[in-house]
């Protein structure tokens, strides 16, 4: 592994003619955004490329150019081909690509935001001070001169917006701002991708009204927890976006957790805070993210899990 500079990924990205974009399993806005963005610009600059993720995409991105050009490992099984380059981006370790990884021998370049990046590429662009990988995305071009269309703003706003909560996040820096700005200059339209992003159907309010139920607090009121059971997963299509965000703002809480029971013996967690250093808890369970946003999943139910990770923050 290598770490390069912004003048090394340019060399390589010159260099490639065909590329295989692809993200983390179980993709975000910020995911979905950077990739779509980054497809048009590579294809802006002559480029073959191809777009790839080991999961389903939320039905929520596909208003955004280009979605429908997203294929899964399936799809690249009856259609081979061959790349020089596999483009990680935003995600932390190999693993969270799924089977991706293993349809290329191309050598892995990765452009991340994560603090728990596992260093798992040939070669790595990490920018962990940035609130996105759409925010890395969005300096690059600027950077490069390389155009920003209006679809790649839209994308590139969408990645920014989602993964610093639309600008309230600790994460958010003036540069985030400086990019988010860019986006709109260039035709991003924030109030379209708020509507887009946040439109909720009456079903899944109707299920939030008995997800608010399973509301805890703990130890004396600074952790809280909120629970999601495998019907709940199965009626929300593995969209838990918001659930966490329930609990965040509660005065006393300095951590949310998000249970998301996916089975008797598999529970996914999403973790929030004020000061905590959620990613090191995240880590203990072979997880990880940022210092104020991280995720794991633990062996056991939701009671199981619940009871481990209370254990851990101590
Ligand atoms: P989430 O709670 O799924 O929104 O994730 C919060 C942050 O933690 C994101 O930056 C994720 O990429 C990261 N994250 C979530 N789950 C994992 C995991 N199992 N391993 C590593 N990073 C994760
Ligand atoms: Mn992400
Ligand atoms: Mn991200």
């Amino acid at each position: 592994m290598s770490n390069i500079t912004i003048d090394q990924l340019h060399m390589a990205l010159c260099e490639a003619n065909s590329i295989m974009l692809t993200v983390h399993v179980r993709p975000d806005g910020d995911a979905i955004g950077s990739m779509l963005a980054f497809y048009e610009a590579l294809v802006g600059q002559g480029k073959t490329v191809y777009m790839a993720v080991d999961d389903i995409v939320p039905e929520k991105y596909s208003f955004l150019t280009y979605a429908d050009h997203i294929h899964d490992v399936a799809y690249f099984e009856e259609n081979p081909v061959s790349v020089d380059m596999l483009m990680v981006l935003d995600a932390s370790t190999y693993e969270r690509i799924g089977k991706i990884g293993a349809l290329h021998s191309a050598p892995i370049f990765n452009i991340d935001h994560h603090i728990s990046n596992t260093q798992f590429a040939d070669y790595l662009y990490l920018k962990s001070d940035f609130a996105a990988t759409g925010e890395i995305i969005t300096d690059l071009c600027k950077n490069w001169n390389w155009p920003i269309t209006e679809s790649m703003a839209n994308a590139l706003y969408m990645a920014i917006a989602t993964d610093c909560g639309f600008f309230k996040f600790s994460n958010t820096t003036a540069n985030t701002l400086a990019m988010a700005a860019l986006c709109v200059e260039q035709g991003a339209r924030p109030h379209i991708i708020s509507e887009r992003i946040e439109a909720v159907s009456a079903e899944r309010l109707e299920l939030t009204k008995s997800v608010m139920q399973t509301i805890s607090f703990h130890k004396d009121n600074t952790v809280a927890t909120i629970e999601l059971d495998p019907i709940a997963m199965a009626i929300l299509k593995d969209d838990t976006d918001g659930f966490v965000d329930i609990i965040r703002n509660v005065d006393t809480v300095d951590i949310a957790i998000l249970l998301k029971g996916e089975s008797h013996d598999r529970t996914r967690v999403s973790l929030r805070s004020k000061r905590t250093d959620v990613n090191a808890i995240a880590q203990q369970f072979g997880g990880g993210g940022h210092i104020r946003a991280a995720g794991c999943t633990i062996t056991g139910d939701i009671e199981e899990a619940k009871k481990q990770l209370l254990e851990v923050i101590g």
